[in-house]
């Protein structure tokens, strides 16, 4: 279909979404438009959810090359297909194979814990994988003299250490987005808006964390947006975000936290805004680029993947 000669790229998308039994999975830092065309919405956790419980014959995944390699472990026979393969991550790539078995090596009898945000190599060298929705539990959920490695986040990792008490030695990786926040700026921010709340993800540097009202995954400032009986939020996650949180609390208002750079808009993450509507048109069209795995990759790094869902699923979360 056109419009004045312009492909309608919602009603082509929507149309062979339908005729491809496909579904579009969409993190939470993408924009607007396009959560708005996604079948789902959420964190990384959520999308695993959702990448392993589905009928669909496609999914295409609107985020990061991560996520659509963990949708393609949890999905093996399903065809996973990523709009831009340059949407990596910063986080992910902090941490590589050869690197991260040397940590390992150097840091003998710990269970290796990491982040869901890794590269798959790094799947298939871990015990456990989480999400900053579910790190603290896991890690709570193990024997409490069980000795630990995190990876990649180091802030992440200092948070969870923090709160747990537990034993971590913790990878020195970090995403350049929500380590770009500028404390200053968001104090400034908190002095010219005295009523509204700093909320923190925390991969978030310390001293940003030390200033919040709130500190938690993607879904769980959205969730304490929701409940909170505050009218005005300094946010310092992303700011794709924000769109749910309008949606969620129209009447509230949602001030993004400033990067110490004013000039660099590199609060948002270069790698999901890779994605767009047409990229996603075109993809689902021509059915690539298509995440393509190893069988023997994929069984290794989906028993740490399916661990976490295990874990999860028994503490409801
Ligand atoms: S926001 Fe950071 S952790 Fe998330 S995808 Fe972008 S670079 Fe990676």
């Amino acid at each position: 279909m056109t419009i004045d000669g312009h492909i309608d790229y919602i009603s082509e998308i929507k149309e062979l979404k339908e005729k491809k039994n496909a579904i579009i999975l969409a993190h939470y830092y993408q924009t607007g438009d396009i959560q708005d065309i996604a079948d789902f919405v959420g964190d990384s956790l959520a999308l695993s959810q959702k990448a392993a419980a589905n009928d669909a014959d496609i999914i295409l995944f609107a985020g990061v090359r991560f996520m659509a390699e963990t949708a393609k472990i949890l999905s093996p026979s399903k065809k996973v297909l990523l709009p831009d393969m340059n949407a990596g991550c910063s986080l992910a790539d902090s941490c590589s194979e050869k690197e991260f078995k040397k940590f390992i090596k150097k840091n003998p009898g710990r269970t290796v814990i990491t982040y869901v945000n890794t590269n798959t190599d790094i799947k298939a060298l871990s015990d456990i994988i989480c999400t900053s929705s579910n790190a603290v539990q896991i890690i709570e959920s193990l024997p409490p003299d069980e000795k630990i490695i995190f990876a990649p986040d180091r802030n992440l990792g200092n948070y969870i250490m923090n709160k747990t008490g537990r034993d971590m030695v913790i990878w020195k990786g970090a995403c350049h987005v929500h380590e770009e926040f500028s404390l200053e700026a968001i104090l400034q921010l908190k002095e010219d808006n005295p009523e509204a709340k700093i909320i923190v993800h925390p991969e978030c540097e310390l001293p940003v964390r030390m200033v919040s009202d709130f500190i938690g995954s993607t879904s769980a400032l959205l969730q304490f947006t929701k409940g909170d009986n505050s009218q005005t939020y300094i946010v310092a996650t992303e700011p794709g975000i924000i769109h749910q949180m309008k949606r969620e609390s129209p009447s509230k208002k949602f001030i993004p936290a400033p990067p110490r750079d004013s000039t660099c808009g590199c609060s948002e993450c270069n790698f999901m805004k890779l994605i767009s509507i047409e990229k996603i048109y075109r993809c689902l069209r021509d059915e690539k680029p298509e995440i393509v795995i190893d069988s023997g990759v994929i069984e290794k790094a989906g028993k740490p993947i399916r661990r976490m869902m295990e874990i999860s699923e028994k503490l409801g979360l």
